[in-house]
């Protein structure tokens, strides 16, 4: 039987680094790609995962219905991190390993970038000086200020170490976190209404649930502190964009970077287009060529741990 790698995902091309193509090779896998930088149709998925032994995923959809009749399968390894498009409990009871890469570095400092970018008017600035126009416009400093990071998993932690330099207040809202585990990073554990009240800053960095759907609706930016900044670098389904937008225009949110939305890639009627206070990115906080060569890297390997009766480098069970 041959051993398959299949790589449906769209941006296969940027993760197939020649040396953890090798690492494949050598291994005695075959590689099937999406060679047509576009997300495939179900049906073209399916066909091209059905007999392999391995997946490299991405955002598309894994399901009970895909991953039906893959009866070869072994190993599901996200290129990222966010499994919400993965059937995590049908993967576990057909004794698929699931594996993740690490890619906290990157979107933390994308988070970062957007904060600063937000606060400091950068898009605005950008433009107006290459059309010739000498204007200023109102910016706000960072040292000092309370950042208040909603999820502190990896990449909120992350993002709290970076912030340290900027001598903030740091705040941090995870139903599983306690006061111990943020006081090592000098953050204080608050409730969500604690946090949303006292912060000049809110980053989210936690998954999209069901429970956590359009949990930053109109309730939530009330709650905001004035002038307050909103990043989100987690999940567009986390905020209502149409609530984001009222906030914004109102005044009562000074500015919000924003690499995900609700509706990917955007679409020409995006509400936060008729915005001017906002940073904006094409959900690519992840993308720094550390994350894809170290990420394809860490593909391979979690591939060739599963062939030698391992678990995946990163594993999630
Ligand atoms: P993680 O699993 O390490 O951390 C997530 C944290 O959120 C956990 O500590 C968890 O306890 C907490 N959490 C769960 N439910 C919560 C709730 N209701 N309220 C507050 N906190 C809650 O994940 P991570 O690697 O830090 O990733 C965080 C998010 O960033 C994920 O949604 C992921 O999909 C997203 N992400 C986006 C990009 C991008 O390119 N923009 C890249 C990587 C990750």
């Amino acid at each position: 039987m041959k051993k398959i790698v299949a790589f449906p995902f769209r941006s296969q091309k940027a993760l197939m680094h020649p040396e953890s193509r090798q690492m494949l090779l050598d291994a005695g896998f075959e590689i099937v790609a999406n060679e047509t930088g576009a997300a495939l149709p179900a049906d073209q998925q399916k066909e091209m995962i059905k007999d392999a032994y391995a997946i490299v995923a991405g955002t598309e959809k894994y399901d009970a219905a895909m991953l039906e009749g893959c009866d070869n399968l072994k190993a599901v390894i996200r290129f990222g991190v966010g499994t919400d498009n993965f059937d995590l409990k049908t993967m576990k009871e057909k004794g698929i390993e699931v594996g993740v890469i690490a890619n906290h570095d990157s979107v933390a400092e994308f988070a970062m970038m957007l904060l600063l970018s937000a606060m400091k008017n950068a898009p605005r600035l950008d433009r107006d000086v290459r059309q010739g126009k000498w204007a200023r416009y109102p910016q706000k400093e960072l040292t000092g200020k309370t950042v208040g990071i909603i999820g502190f998993g990896r990449i909120g932690r992350r993002l709290a170490e970076m912030l340290q330099g900027f001598k903030v207040n740091l705040l941090a809202y995870d139903p599983y976190l306690n006061e111990e585990k943020a006081a090592e990073l000098h953050a204080k554990a608050v409730t969500l209404d604690e946090l949303l009240e006292q912060s000049d800053v809110v980053s989210l960095h936690l998954p999209h649930t069901p429970e956590t759907d359009h949990m930053c609706n109109a309730d939530f930016f009330a709650k905001m502190k004035d002038g307050a900044y909103l990043v989100n670098t987690s999940r567009g389904k986390l905020v209502d964009e149409k609530a984001l937008v009222a906030a914004l225009e109102s005044g009562k949110l000074s500015g919000a970077g924003i690499d995900v939305y609700e509706v990917e890639p955007v679409t020409p009627d995006n509400p936060l287009f008729k915005v001017e206070n906002t940073a904006l990115a094409p959900h690519c906080a992840a993308l720094s060529y550390e994350t894809n060569y170290n990420g394809a890297i860490v593909c391979a390997q979690s591939i060739i741990n599963v062939l030698n009766g391992e678990k995946p480098v990163n594993p999630l069970f």
